[in-house]
This record gives C-alpha cells, sequence and structure tokens, in this order.
C-alpha cells in the first residue's frame, strides 16, 4: 500500500498572537461544533479515493488543537481510523499542536488514550517580555507545567517551537532560552526567525518605516542568533536535520520529511493544503463558506509540471541536511540530475555552496545562504 499522511487543520485560539498570520482566530463553542461536524463529514467524503494507502503519520495542528475538547480530538482519530487503513500503532507517528495553558493532566491522558505518540509546545521564547510583546498568553511557569504534565502521562516524543529575532530580543536572552530548553531535554526543537508578515498588528508596529522597526534585532544579530541555535544545540546532542529543525536521535518529525520529501499527504480542514500524485491543493479559507458549502471546499488545484516537481524536488529536498538523492532524482524524473541541473550544480560547488556526491547537499554556508541557493534551481533562470 502506499504511505499516506493526513494533516487536521484546527482553526481556533484562545486568543490571536501580535505576530500572527495563520488561519486561526477565537470562536464560540457552538462554531467549535459545527466545524468538527463540518470537518468530519469532509473525511468521510474524501476517504474513498485514498483506498490503496495507509496511513504512516497525523499532524492535528491550528490555531491551537488542545483548545477543543479532548473528546472532539478522539473523535477525529477514531472516525480516521474507521475511514483509513492505519499502520501498526508503533509505526504510526500522531502529533498534536498544544499551546502552554491549555491542557490538564486529563486532557493529556485523553489524547494519549487516542493514540497521540508526539506532542508540540509552542513555547516561543522562555523571557516574559518577549512572550508579552508576542502577545502569547503563557509563561515559562506554565511552559513548564504543561511539559512536566506531558513526560508524566506518557508523551516521549516532544517538540518545543521557538523563535528568534524578536523585537528585543538579544543574543543573551536567546541563549537564556535556549538553555532553559535544552535542561528539559526534550526530543525535538523547532527554531525559526520571525517573519513579520503584512496584515498583522506586528507589521504595524515593526514593520518597514514603523516605530518599532529599530527594536527589531540587526541582520548581524539575527545571524547571530541562527549560528548559536546551530552550535548550541549540536553541543547537545541534537542533530540539525532541515535548517531549522533538530532532533535526538531517531526523533526527527516523520510527517514534515514527507512535506520536504514530497511525499503524498491530505489536509482535512479551513485551508488545509494537499499533495497527492503531484497534484496540489488547498481547501478554501473562509470559515463560514467552509462550513455552509461543504461540496465546494477544494480551490487552487494544481497539477504539478514536469519542471515544478523537478524545482520542489531540489527547494524541499536541499531543506534537509542530508539533501537530494541523486538516484531519487533518476527515479522520479527518468534522467540524471546533471542533465538538467549539471551548470547550477558545479557553480554552486565551485562556490563552496554544495557537496556532490551520491547526495547534493548544502554546505554550512550554503545552509546559511539558502534562499539564494534555492533560487538557483529555477528552471525558467537555467
Ligand atoms: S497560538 Fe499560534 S496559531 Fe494561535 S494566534 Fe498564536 S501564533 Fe497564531
Amino acid at each position: 500500500m502506499k504511505p499516506l499522511s493526513l494533516y487536521i487543520h484546527i482553526p481556533f485560539c484562545l486568543r490571536k498572537c501580535h505576530y500572527c498570520d495563520f488561519l486561526s482566530a477565537p470562536a464560540e463553542e457552538a462554531v467549535k461544533e459545527k466545524y468538527l461536524a463540518a470537518l468530519l463529514a469532509e473525511m468521510e467524503r474524501e476517504a474513498r479515493h485514498y483506498g490503496g494507502h495507509q496511513v504512516r503519520t497525523v499532524f492535528i495542528g491550528g490555531g491551537t488543537p488542545t483548545c477543543m475538547a479532548a473528546e472532539a480530538t478522539a473523535m477525529i482519530l477514531g472516525r480516521l481510523r474507521e475511514l483509513f487503513a492505519f499502520g501498526p500503532p508503533a509505526e504510526t507517528e500522531i502529533t498534536i499542536e498544544a499551546n502552554p495553558g491549555t491542557v490538564s493532566l486529563d486532557k493529556l491522558k485523553q489524547y494519549r488514550e487516542a493514540g497521540i505518540s508526539r506532542l508540540s509546545i509552542g513555547l516561543q521564547s522562555a523571557d516574559a517580555a518577549e512572550l508579552k510583546i508576542l502577545g502569547r498568553l503563557h509563561s515559562w511557569n506554565d511552559f513548564r507545567k504543561t511539559y512536566e504534565a506531558a513526560r508524566r502521562t506518557g508523551f516521549h516524543n516532544i517538540n518545543v517551537d521557538l523563535m528568534a529575532a524578536l523585537p528585543g530580543q538579544t543574543k543573551a536572552t536567546y541563549a537564556a532560552t535556549l538553555a532553559k530548553v535544552v535542561a528539559l531535554k526534550p526530543e525535538h526543537i523547532s527554531a525559526y526567525s520571525l517573519i513579520v508578515e503584512e496584515g498583522t498588528p506586528f507589521y504595524d508596529r515593526y514593520g518597514p518605516g514603523q516605530e518599532g522597526e529599530a527594536s527589531l534585532p540587526s541582520e548581524e544579530e539575527e545571524r547571530e542568533m541562527y549560528l548559536l541555535t546551530a552550535s548550541f544545540l549540536q553541543q547537545h546532542q541534537y542533530a540539525r536535520y532541515e535548517i531549522s529543525n533538530y532532533a535526538r536521535p531517531g526523533f526527527a518529525c516523520r510527517h514534515n520529511m514527507v512535506y520536504w520529501q514530497r511525499g503524498d499527504y491530505v489536509g482535512f480542514g479551513l485551508g488545509a493544503a494537499s499533495m497527492v500524485a503531484d497534484t496540489r491543493w488547498s481547501n478554501l479559507k473562509d470559515l463560514s463558506r467552509y462550513l455552509d458549502r461543504p461540496e465546494q471546499l477544494k480551490e487552487a488545484i494544481q497539477i504539478l509540471t514536469t519542471s515544478e516537481k523537478m524545482e520542489e524536488f531540489m527547494f524541499l529536498g536541499l531543506r534537509l541536511m542530508e539533501g537530494v538523492s541523486r538516484e531519487q532524482f533518476r527515479k522520479c524524473f527518468n534522467q540524471d540530475i546533471e542533465a538538467v541541473y549539471g551548470a547550477v550544480l558545479a557553480g554552486l560547488e565551485q562556490q563552496k555552496l554544495i557537496t556532490v556526491g551520491s547526495n547534493i547537499a548544502l554546505t554550512p554556508y550554503g545552509t546559511d545562504i539558502s534562499n539564494y541557493v534555492m533560487r538557483q534551481f529555477l528552471i525558467s533562470d537555467i
């Protein structure tokens, strides 16, 4: 059976964080109930297309999925198991995203009983002032309690999300966050730099030309934080396996690996993205339309051309430290990678931005300027 990953989007949060442009908002209980019904109906309608697939990973993301009742989450997973063929439980990674303070011991127990094996906690920073600036509702102490409760209920695979380049953040406060988190020994740490997105309160405060812009770390400071993440986490036995992701041996996120390796995945819920057999689509992003017109959810359907597939293969695969496999390229496209990218590979190798062997991978310098490297693989520009 072909492997398949499932993503479930829960677009609700207790309150909107100031920097957030994700598809999420606070909602009344009645809306959450209606959403659950629409989500279950969507799963039901779509499942028949995936008879030949076996589910290997599930990711329940948001939003804050943990602001739904645990019974609702259990119901979603129960129904998925009825509708899809799942692999053996020990080999199926099931992740839920959680925000500190939104899960009790009881709720975590219910998640474990529902088969959830991985918890991804959105901490972002251990610094009280930075959390306040971000508009996060929790404190470091709330995070500690959530983390300890997760351990007590048997979660042996925990990710902690962190953010760098925050307004007012210094290398010292960032280093203190890293040290506090590493002391707890989570299995996985994701560390992304803040992007000030248009349409957010952050953009009005810290966007180009705004008064707060000067409080953002400079490019040089941001780079120092980025280098610190890699060196500090590597010293503490976290292997960097993707540009922004670090894990102890055996704990790389299998669900995200599917995205980077262009495996098949189906997303359910508001705005959820899917890619199956080189066709990409996403669900509409308007909540009232999602709730009221369930038969017309899919939009932006795109059947990828060979060039687009090759570009994606390179962009996504090069995010991984192991890089892209020459053999895999040949299998996917029935030609050698040199036939398409020979000159690009030679040029980047000469600039010491990539290494070229049975796999093609970014060097540390190439990782630092990965956006530049990725751009070289646009086929229209070759
Ligand atoms: S908790 Fe996450 S999804 Fe919700 S508003 Fe904050 S950043 Fe956005």
